[in-house]
């Protein structure tokens, strides 16, 4: 098959509800109207990458139902291939999501059919950067890893939720890409950024929020400085650096240029509410 980038992943759908306060445990609370919006990391990122331009596939599972079909639809929109989308026989992935008039969410994930993604026949000659995230089983992100790696194509890996990886898929990565919790995780509280690269990645991206994010290749460490934006709301924003990351990649540009490119998009993601509706297209990144 021949996509520029594979995204493997999740796709969710997003159910939003906003209540005064949480429900305790045996209680009932009446919340406001319910948004269902499309969802989970694989999808977002696929999404993101396409709307920049690039030839974008994504690997996922969901289950034959409306929010299936909602979600191949939102994909399609944005030019997302659907052909490895697979219809598995559990309920499409749901996060009940809450949210409180202190702006905090509370999210509970069903994974249903993202918990039957399984490896599976895929050529992955011609792709020219896979892009995993977590969500997904594990050996189906490890699998995907090592073929991809096999058939020479650059691999990338969103470690979120983060994840203990073997030593053989870390050494595989060309990019290890990961937020501060996440490389605290990796790495234990206080230890330096640095040190990612000697877990086995051939280079690293760290995001950190409105500071932007660093750069880690055998060359060095860059910080590259997020433009400063008034955020309305940053769901999603790790996916939308991902999806532009992998889709500047694609285009055989160095890391530290793809990351450029990533931090101006994330930043336009935020000053938008949800996450795929909030992902620019690339006119609208030319124009800024
Ligand atoms: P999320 O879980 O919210 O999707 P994350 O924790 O994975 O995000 P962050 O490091 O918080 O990742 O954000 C990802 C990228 O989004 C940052 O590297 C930055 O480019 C951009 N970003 C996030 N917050 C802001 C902000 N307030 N201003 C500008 N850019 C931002």
């Amino acid at each position: 098959m021949h996509t520029e980038v594979l995204v493997i992943g999740s796709a969710n759908a997003d159910l939003v509800v906003p209540a005064e306060r949480r429900p305790g445990s045996g209680e009932t609370v009446l919340g406001g109207d319910t948004t269902v919006l499309p969802g989970g990391k694989g999808a977002n990122t696929a999404v993101a990458a396409a709307r920049l331009g690039a030839d974008v596939a994504l690997l996922a599972a969901i289950g034959d139902d409306a929010y299936g079909a909602m979600l191949t639809e939102s994909l399609r929109d944005a030019g997302v291939r659907t052909e490895l989308v697979r219809k598995v026989g559990r309920p499409t992935g749901i996060a009940y999501i809450t949210v409180t008039p202190d702006g905090e969410n509370s999210i509970l994930v069903s994974p249903g059919a993202n918990s039957a993604l399984e490896p599976g026949a895929l050529d992955f000659a011609g792709a020219k950067v896979l892009v995993a995230s977590l969500e997904i089983p594990l050996p189906t992100v490890e699998w995907a890893i090592a073929e991809a790696a096999s058939a020479g194509v650059r691999t990338m890996l969103n470690l979120s939720p983060v994840a203990e990886l073997s030593p053989r898929t870390l050494a595989a990565l060309d990019v290890l890409l990961v937020n501060e919790h996440e490389a605290a995780a990796l790495l234990g509280e206080g230890v330096g950024l640095g040190k990612l690269l000697e877990l086995g990645p051939r280079s690293a991206v760290v995001t950190l929020g409105a500071r932007g994010a660093l750069v880690l290749t055998g060359d060095g460490e860059t910080e590259v400085p997020a433009p400063p934006v008034e955020p309305v709301d940053t769901t999603g924003a790790g996916d939308a650096f991902t999806g532009a990351l992998a889709a500047s990649l694609a285009t055989g540009v160095t890391l530290e240029t793809a990351a450029r490119m990533a931090v101006r998009v994330a930043a336009i993601s935020v000053t938008r509410r949800g996450a795929q509706p909030s992902y620019p297209s690339a006119a609208e990144l030319e124009g800024r």
